[in-house]
């Protein structure tokens, strides 16, 4: 049933350059989530596979580190069009094992493949600076130099975009990788490896060990001295232990973590503009997404204008099967994600919160969740303070603009905002008082490859993208010298 989708993409670990199999044997399953049905198997990573491919990429690490960086550039400028010319094909990968509709995954790969072409410029622009000490008589000189062996660990909402988002800076800053895709969508970033080694990245600089065994693999790497960077996207529990492991040899975090992200309509607000906005914001990738709207706070005298005129269009979406392009809600990854979502709906219903549309999940195969919308919500309602990490929109009222400050802050998170006023003044000031890392003014949308993605608070450490994006796999060295 799948073997035409899946042909020729590879389902073994990508160590060295080579195609291994897991030294123990193991395999596990890659689960379609709008059937339930077995798309593949795929190996399965063990500790000796980790050390393995640490092993592999600290031996490509001192010739990739001496190439020229318009060298390194130019290679990732290749692997940008190779992946561009087969975007369709990636797009139908995405959809298979993640769920999302297609327009979601063609949308994911272009940005995925944005992160090559953004870096093969950026990289060549690894500067440092060289002045005068003040009172020693020496000249201080400070350059920049790939930081080492990176470990990669990534989640299955955006299969390709999260690693290309980690790859991209770190090899264009010279270092070599060891990668390990969430275990629900390995196939994405095994099916690009071939590309990789066509546009011209050396045997061992880019590895991938899928593995059903996340804490131990990733474990191995963090403990092995010559791993000097830990790059990490996913939730703030996982995040906050390996920021710990990270500590036993010191390697550096960066952390891309989990979000609650705010989304406040003002009175003064262009409301159509509002509700678009909103559907970008909360329901990209069925709302699978950090970044995605989880608390709509809306001015008491445009609420419900609003709320009637995002229920209609949440009602329109049509849900169903990714693959099929007539469809733009495609299934949730699995049934825990899934349940999670029916149990925060229900939370806040038990709470006093009135369902517009939606709200209950469908019978029968696939992890489908309707578009809903909830208002009414009660401060004590779980939603407010957890991701909910599908598509439901939960509105409250506010009346004051302090007010809405207020409640927008009142989490430990603090990835993305958005806010929709007219006022472009009150926009700035708002959006200065805000405790995020990214904030949406008068846009649903604010993810690019050349933005600083990152969050406050416990949202995460470093930045993705950008020059920053870059700057995370470089050391700092400073000679002194005596001129
Ligand atoms: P997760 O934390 O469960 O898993 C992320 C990755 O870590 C996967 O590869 C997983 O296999 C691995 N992992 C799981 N347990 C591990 C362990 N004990 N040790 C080492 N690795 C382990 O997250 P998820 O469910 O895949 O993704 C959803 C979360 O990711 C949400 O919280 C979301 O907000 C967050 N996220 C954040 C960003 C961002 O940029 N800030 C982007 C996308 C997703």
């Amino acid at each position: 049933m799948y073997d035409n989708l899946i042909a020729g993409v590879p389902t073994d670990l990508w160590i060295g350059g080579e195609w291994k199999k897991a030294s123990d044997g193991s395999r596990f399953d890659v689960i379609d989530p709008a059937t339930e049905a077995v798309i593949t198997n795929v190996a399965s990573g063990t500790v000796e596979d980790a050390k393995a491919a640490v092993e592999a990429a600290a031996a490509a690490g001192a010739e990739w580190a001496a190439r020229k960086p318009r060298e390194r550039g130019e290679i990732l400028r290749r692997a940008f069009e190779l992946f561009t010319a087969q975007s369709e094909r990636f797009a139908k990968l995405i959809t298979l094992e993640n769920g999302k509709a297609m327009p979601d995954s063609r949308g994911e790969v272009a940005y995925a493949a944005e992160f090559f072409r953004w870096f093969a410029e950026e990289g060549v622009r690894n500067l440092g600076q060289l002045y005068n000490a003040p009172s020693s008589g020496a000249r201080i000189m400070v350059q920049h130099r790939p930081a080492g062996v990176a470990c990669l660990v990534t989640p299955w909402n955006y299969p390709a975009a999260m690693a290309t988002r980690k790859i991209a800076p770190a090899l264009a800053a010279g270092c070599t990788v060891v990668l390990k895709p969430a275990s629900e969508t390995p196939l994405t970033m095994l099916a690009l490896m071939p590309l990789l080694a066509e546009a011209g990245v050396p045997a061992g600089v880019v590895n991938v060990v899928p593995s059903r065994r996340s804490g131990a693999v990733v474990s191995a790497m963090l403990h092995d001295m010559r791993v000097r960077v830990v790059s990490f996207t996913g939730s703030t529990e996982v995040g906050v232990k390996l920021l710990r492991e990270a500590a036993d040899n010191v390697v550096r975090p960066a952390m891309e973590l989990g979000g609650n992200a705010p989304f406040l309509v003002f009175e003064d607000a262009d409301i159509d503009a509002a509700v678009e906005g909103a559907m970008i914001a909360k329901m990209r990738n069925q709302g699978e997404a950090c970044t995605a709207a989880n608390r709509f706070y809306v001015h008491e005298a445009v609420h419900d204008a609003f709320a009637a005129k995002l229920t209609e269009k949440m009602a329109a979406l049509k849900m169903g099967n990714g693959l099929d392009e007539s469809v733009a809600l495609g299934p949730l990854v699995n049934a825990d994600t899934r349940d999670k979502v029916q149990e925060l709906v229900d939370d806040a219903v038990a709470k006093g919160a009135r369902v517009t549309v939606g709200g209950t999940r469908p019978d029968g195969k696939g992890f489908f969740y309707p578009a809903t919308v909830l208002t009414h919500i009660s401060d004590d309602a779980k939603l407010l303070r957890e991701e909910i990490f599908g598509p439901v929109a939960a509105l409250k009222t506010f009346k004051t603009e302090d007010e809405a400050i207020r409640a927008a802050n009142a989490t430990e998170y603090g990835l993305a905002a958005y806010l929709y006023t007219k006022d472009l003044s009150r926009g700035l000031r708002v959006s200065e008082k805000l405790d995020f890392g990214m904030i949406g003014l008068n846009r649903g949308l604010m993810s690019d490859p050349a933005a600083p993605f990152g969050g406050m608070k416990q949202s995460g450490l470093g930045r993705e993208g950008a020059h920053e994006g870059l700057m995370e796999f470089l050391e700092t060295q400073y000679v002194s010298v005596n001129w």
